[in-house]
């Protein structure tokens, strides 16, 4: 039933986690072309573009720091040169740091405000430019339960990721006229490098799965089929809405 039907998506921070998982299903579901960003992680940027095009998508490798405008530009203008267009935004790359607030520098908070936050300004000016001009597109932005509930000694973390929603609601409204859907995804726990510190300290980890209905922490994959829904046509005509997969963690909607 799902199918990206040859539509072309870019996928931030895709080398890893939950950005390279939702490559994977993107290129399983027919989509034509494929963007892969990534910053530092090469070799396994590398490797999920070539499981991409195994599965038979085109696929642009990209390095670009999100987090810089100019740069989130220039990906966008090689997509276009390369594919003609941008059917589908997943702004995903991020970063979850500690830092309690009484210590916590300028440069510590900058740093997660520039990847989690600046980034989604950036993509999303760059792509509601390119899919006004085509008048269709989606834009799926990955926030997390921190944005909805707060999360002590990540107040950073939580301030870039509950921004994203309200960015996600505002944008729905301003965009819909124009063909365009923006819609967000919040994750709980999720086993990628980003928890891994976490999850791999056994008490921690039974201290999480025990708030956690399921029991469970996600696999990177459960979260990318989510964002597959949101990015096909099943869901034309959700716009501005808040996907929660935690495994019922936070109940809010
Ligand atoms: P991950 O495994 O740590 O992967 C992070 C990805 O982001 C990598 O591909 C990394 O690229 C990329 N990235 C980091 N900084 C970047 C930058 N400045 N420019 C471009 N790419 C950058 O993380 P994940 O768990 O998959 O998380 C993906 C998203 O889900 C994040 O927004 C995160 O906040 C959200 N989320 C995760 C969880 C969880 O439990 N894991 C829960 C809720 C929400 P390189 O490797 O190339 O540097």
């Amino acid at each position: 039933m799902i199918n990206l039907n040859e539509k072309i998506a870019i996928i931030t921070g895709a080398s890893r986690g939950i950005g390279a998982a939702t490559a994977t299903l993107f290129a399983k579901a027919g989509a034509r072309g494929l963007v892969i960003n990534y910053h530092k992680d090469k070799t396994a940027a590398e490797n999920v573009a070539s499981r991409c095009k195994d599965l038979g998508a085109e696929v642009l490798l990209v390095r670009a720091d999100v987090a810089i405008p100019a740069s989130v530009k220039k990906m966008f203008d090689k997509t276009l040169e390369r594919f003609g267009a941008v059917d589908i935004l997943v702004a995903n790359a991020g970063i979850w740091k500690e830092a309690a607030i009484e210590t916590m520098t300028e440069q510590e908070w900058c740093e997660t405000i520039d990847i989690n936050l600046k980034s989604i300004y950036a993509c999303c000016q760059c792509a509601a430019r390119v899919m006004t001009a085509q008048q269709r597109g989606t834009m799926i932005l990955i926030s997390s339960t921190a944005g909805q509930r707060g999360e002590a000694l990540h107040s950073h973390y939580a301030a870039s990721k509950g921004a994203i929603i309200s960015l996600t609601k505002s944008l729905a409204a301003e965009l819909g006229a124009r063909g365009i859907t923006v819609n967000c995804v919040a994750p709980g726990w999720v086993a990628t490098d980003m928890a891994g510190a976490a999850l791999n300290d056994k008490k921690t980890l039974r201290k999480i799965r025990d708030l956690i209905p399921l029991g469970r922490i996600a696999t990177p994959e459960e979260i990318a089929g989510p964002i597959l829904f949101l990015a096909s046509d099943l869901a034309a005509h959700i716009n501005g809405e808040i996907l929660n997969v935690n495994g019922g963690m936070v109940l809010c909607g």
